[in-house]
């Protein structure tokens, strides 16, 4: 199988098809009609073997999230998902892992109407870039700069879900499905991204952990926030895990979540109630926004939580 015949194979029909593709896969660039007015929301993503995940890892697994997690940047926007690029590195040719992984990523492309429009193919170690492609129709989008003192924090679902479930996995315990499906499979908070739109005053997705993409909330906003550790949204097993060894590290710190944490004006919650019911995952108030900066989070005994490792960061280390 030669490079063109892989991508006929596994990615020329991928995804949705879409009446704004004039060119698609096959050309040297795709052409994509945007609707005047709207902006679009660019946003890449690349995931490498034995850093994001681990080289045996379900490839059908692995095509899903690697389109989620941009997915989850264009929830975090208020922008309805459109195009995605993909740019795949393997090692070889294997037919068996193609087949899952373009499997994985054409399901959840379907889900969000994403129509697959190019990418590039090429031998090395296995690392997969995904850039996702939505549309802003008006205005410019949910940022993270609108938040103001007093308005409330929210986060969506639960956290730490995704670190319990590599914890457990890395010490060879036993996973429940649901547990391995919060890492393996997150689910992108697209629709209530859009409907926060003109709600919302700042958003972000949490991907490195709630202290740190809180934090980058704060900063765009010039704001700081009181977070009670108590009111954090957690899973049976995680409050289970938090309760018995004392460490918050797991929904604060680890990331992997794909929730989504925006900030509220307390004028606004009847609002916000009235959409709630239309979405089936949970959305918690965890803090509340004042003058001055940074982020203070409370445990239950009352005591500050310091963070040691606020986030996760590639190149924290160097130089
Ligand atoms: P070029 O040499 O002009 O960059 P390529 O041979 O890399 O073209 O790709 C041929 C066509 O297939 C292009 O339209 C490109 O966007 C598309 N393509 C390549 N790899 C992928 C992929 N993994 N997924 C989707 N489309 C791809
Ligand atoms: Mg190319």
């Amino acid at each position: 199988m030669n490079e063109f015949d892989l991508i006929q194979s596994y990615f020329a029909s991928a995804g949705a098809h879409r009446s704004d593709v004039p060119v698609g896969v096959g050309d040297d660039c795709a052409l994509l009609q945007i609707p005047a007015g709207a902006k679009l929301a660019v946003s890449i993503d690349t995931m490498v073997s034995g850093v994001h995940f681990l080289p045996d890892c379900d490839p059908e697994a692995l095509g899903h999230k690697c389109l989620a997690v941009g997915l989850s940047d264009l929830a975090a926007m208020g922008a309805e998902p459109a195009w995605a690029t993909l740019a795949l590195t393997l090692p070889r040719v294997d037919s068996a892992w193609l087949r899952a992984f373009s499997a994985g990523f054409s399901t959840l492309a379907l889900e969000h109407g994403v129509a697959l429009v190019g990418g590039d193919t090429t031998r090395g170690p296995l690392s997969i870039s995904v850039q996702v492609h939505g549309l802003v129709s008006t205005g410019y989008g949910l940022r993270r700069s609108g938040a103001r003192p007093g308005d409330l924090v929210f986060v969506s679902g639960t956290l730490g879900d995704a670190g319990l479930a590599l914890q457990r996995m890395q010490a060879g315990d036993r996973v429940a499905d649901w547990l391995r499906t919060r890492l393996e499979r997150p689910t992108p908070r697209v629709a209530l991204g859009a409907a926060l739109y003109g709600l919302a005053t700042a958003m972000i997705d949490v991907s490195d952990g709630l202290a740190a993409d809180l934090g980058h909330i704060l900063r765009a906003s010039a704001v700081a926030a009181d977070v009670h550790l108590r009111d954090l949204p957690l899973s049976s097993e995680v409050a289970a895990y938090v309760s018995a060894t004392g460490d918050w590290s797991l929904p604060l710190a680890f990331g992997d979540d794909y929730e989504l944490c925006f900030t509220l004006s307390p004028q606004r919650i009847a609002d916000l109630r009235a959409l709630a019911s239309h979405f089936d995952c949970p959305l918690r108030v965890v803090g509340r926004l004042r003058y001055g900066s940074g982020l203070r989070c409370v445990m239950p005994d009352g005591a500050p939580w310091h963070s040691e490792q606020a986030g996760f960061d590639h190149f924290a280390g160097d130089e």
